[in-house]
């Protein structure tokens, strides 16, 4: 069972990532990633692109995610 406040692994990044809120029927979690994500894969190659690489490079993104059985 996934609750709000565990620690959980980055589906992105792999990286250190916290729980903060669990449906009601526990199948989908959203997490708070503790590490830095950039989005340069989506991103076109130009000028532009490197403009939001940079502006998309931050810290504690938050993702809905399916909650992992581990039973
Ligand atoms: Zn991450």
């Amino acid at each position: 069972m996934t609750n709000v406040g565990d620690h959980v692994r980055c589906p992105q990044c792999g990286g250190k990532a916290r729980v903060v809120w669990v449906s009601q029927d526990g199948k989908t979690v959203a997490i708070r990633c503790m590490g830095y994500h950039s989005h340069d894969e989506k991103g076109p190659s130009t000028k532009v692109g490197s403009y939001y690489k940079t502006k998309l490079k931050r810290k504690g993104m938050v993702f809905l995610i399916e909650a992992t059985k581990n039973e």
